[in-house]
């Protein structure tokens, strides 16, 4: 006998589809396909079959946004052609070919914070028309992992691409931060699982299929479910690694003291090294080989995964100031649309940028310098400008100093400017309004005054008060006109307050000056 309580697998099945309807709102039955399911377009993508750029190009282009990074430019130039080269020329061979022999041109950029190094990636990736993803190597663990899984910077690519997966298979992964899962003897806690990082990463690097739906996606395995459901197979969508170019990077500030052991170890004895001793630190980064990045703590193979290495040199307060005065996305641009947006237009002298360099190069964060400095010697004129009437703002480094003093004298100017136009405002109705009715009307000055202050007072423009007061005079005036031919009208004061009763007292004059005509 069943028990009456468990419900049959069919009533089951209904009852997990109507609970995954209104939990994911997803669709359940074949007619109503899943809204969110990856299309996977076939074909080479345009971006693709139509790349035809040089590195010299591509240099171009970068020198255009990034200042300084020559070597780092070239470089990736000629990394990233090569690279996409061979994916054309791989993907307009016949499959049944024999296969090319081809090594990947993965990069490892080498470099402190904040001098471009994810800049120069950004650009590249935009300019050949591929998806971009960047992620903080830290943020891995070798399995179940409390950020993320490495694999999810691949399915990433895919949503980058607004889910073409075909183009997505050409994309560029960013990894950051790589020298922080670098398995130093010291760090023993963080050693096994960055091992297993890298092991990870040098799977994806090589070539693997990444499924569509990783094990964390909890929505996309149950849309798998359902689709193996509707099918009765499963469709296995799977992304290739084999042509997403990796860049790596990271500071690995603990290699130059590696680099300069070893060239000092062998520069003991014979052919010394005599350069070794005087390097700078970026020379020494320069001169990094594969097992100074092994002795760093990285895995031999992972290294070997990385053919292309270079270095990106540290920016100078010069560099800093050419950034914010020459770069095409100089932060500067950004302050000018965002002082725009309330009618001010800011303008930045020299010296200011050279002010904010400086600054800004004692935070060694790099050209994020820049963003902290600017942001906090602008932040008042930010808050106290919009609205103040203030419409220019011309920056120097006195004015950064001493915001209170430049932003009360705006707000005066401002104030002073606005008024200036609210009376000429009153002086163009008087006119056009004498125009319109064939009379001279103007009104005295102590009138004017008094029409400022009481627009002010209501907060309307002075020459829709204007409009409303003295709506109905043209036919008091005209009356006057015709009883007395009187046709210029100077307006006093006491008109702002009571128009009416200042224009009836008009007119009962003007037939007064009737009764004197005809007494006489
Ligand atoms: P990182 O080297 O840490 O990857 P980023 O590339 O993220 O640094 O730089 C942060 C920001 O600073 C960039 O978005 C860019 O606006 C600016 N920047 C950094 N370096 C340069 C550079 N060499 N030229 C122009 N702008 C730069």
């Amino acid at each position: 006998m069943s028990d009456p309580i468990m419900p049959t697998p069919e009533q089951m099945q209904r009852r997990l589809q109507e609970l995954l309807r209104t939990t994911f709102a997803m669709p359940t039955s074949p007619s109503d396909p899943p809204e969110t399911a990856v299309e996977k377009k076939s074909g080479i993508p345009e971006a693709i079959r139509g790349f035809t750029l040089t590195p010299r190009e591509i240099k171009a282009h970068l020198d255009r946004f990034v200042i300084q990074q020559e070597e780092a430019k070239k470089v990736l130039g000629i990394a990233v052609c090569d690279h996409y080269n061979n994916a054309k020329v791989m993907a307009s061979r016949d499959p049944a070919a024999p296969a090319l022999e081809y090594s990947k041109q993965n990069v490892l950029l080498a470099g402190p914070t904040g001098v471009g190094k994810t800049y120069l990636v950004k650009h590249v990736a935009e300019l050949i028309g591929v998806p971009f993803v960047k992620a903080d190597a830290t943020k891995f663990s070798e399995t179940g992992y409390v950020g993320g899984d490495v694999e999810d910077l691949v399915r990433e690519l895919v949503q980058k691409a607004d889910g073409d997966v075909s183009l997505a298979q050409y994309g560029i992964v960013y990894i950051d931060e790589i020298d922080k899962i670098a398995t130093s003897s010291e760090a023993i806690g963080r050693d096994v699982s960055g091992r297993g990082v890298q092991t990870t990463l040098l799977k994806l690097m090589e070539e693997t299929e990444v499924a569509l739906r990783g094990g964390n996606d909890l929505q996309g395995q149950i849309q798998a479910a359902l689709e193996f459901q509707r099918r009765g197979k499963a469709v296995r969508e799977t992304i290739n690694t084999r042509h997403i170019l990796f860049i790596v990077s990271g500071a690995f500030d603990r290699l130059t003291k590696l680099v300069s052991r070893r060239l000092k170890t062998a520069g003991i004895g014979f052919g010394a090294d005599p350069a070794a001793a005087v390097e700078d630190a970026a020379g020494l980064m320069r001169r990094a080989e594969t097992r100074d990045f092994v002795d760093y703590g990285l895995e031999p193979e992972f290294v070997g995964r990385l053919p292309v290495r270079v270095v990106c040199e540290p920016l100078a307060e010069d560099d800093l100031f050419e950034i914010l005065k020459s770069s095409e996305g100089s932060l500067l641009r950004q302050y000018e649309r965002d002082f725009e947006a309330y009618g001010i237009e800011a303008t930045f002298h020299d010296e200011a940028l050279r002010h904010l360099a400086k600054l800004a190069a004692l935070e060694k964060t790099g050209a994020r310098g820049l963003m902290t400095v600017t942001e906090r010697l602008l932040r008042e004129f930010k808050f106290c400008l919009p609205g103040s009437g203030a419409k220019k703002l011309a920056i120097t480094p006195e004015v950064m100093e001493d915001p209170a003093t430049t932003i009360a004298a705006l707000a005066a100017e401002g104030r002073e400017e606005a008024e200036r136009l609210e009376r000429e405002a009153v002086r163009v109705f008087a006119e056009s309004f004498g125009q319109a009715h064939g009379l001279v009307f103007r009104f005295e000055p102590a009138a004017v005054e008094a029409l400022l202050l009481k627009a002010r007072e209501k907060n309307i423009p002075a020459r829709g008060l204007c409009e409303s007061l003295f709506k109905d005079y043209q036919f008091g005036l005209g009356l006057i006109r015709r009883n007395s031919g009187q046709s210029e009208f100077a307006i006093p004061v006491e008109a702002v307050d009571a128009p009416d009763r200042v224009l009836s007292q008009w007119v009962v004059a003007s037939y007064r000056t009737i009764d004197e005509h005809e007494k006489h």
